[in-house]
């Protein structure tokens, strides 16, 4: 299963950047980026921006630190994403977008 190899990957490596996945794993980007959204969501891993040839990205790293039911809250208020059965569309998801500023 590619989740798998993807999250043993990035343990192995410790770190994998996101715009190589899809070159990695030969799949097509989109779900290159719903696998890695999946771990994220999960817990299994975290994501933070970089630029690699000048280019902006994220660098997939395994979360070996806490629960991995940290990451599904906030504030102290659980994500939205659990209970949610809509397309996904994070970039014009009113309910995540409320979540995260639900942090600060
Ligand atoms: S649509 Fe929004 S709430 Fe639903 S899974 Fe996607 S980001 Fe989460």
């Amino acid at each position: 299963m590619v989740e798998e190899q993807l999250l043993d990957t990035i343990k192995r490596e410790q770190g994998l950047l996101q715009s190589e996945v899809w070159k990695t794993f030969d799949i097509d980007s989109k779900k290159a980026s719903r696998l890695v959204r999946k771990l994220e969501q999960s817990g299994m891993i975290r994501r933070s921006s970089v630029v690699s040839n000048g280019s902006r990205t994220y660098l997939l790293e395994y979360n070996d630190t806490g629960s991995p039911l940290d990451n599904l809250f906030s504030g102290g208020v659980l994500a939205p994403c659990i209970e949610c059965s809509t397309e996904c569309r994070p970039a014009v998801c009113d309910p995540l977008a409320q979540w995260t500023v639900s942090a600060d």
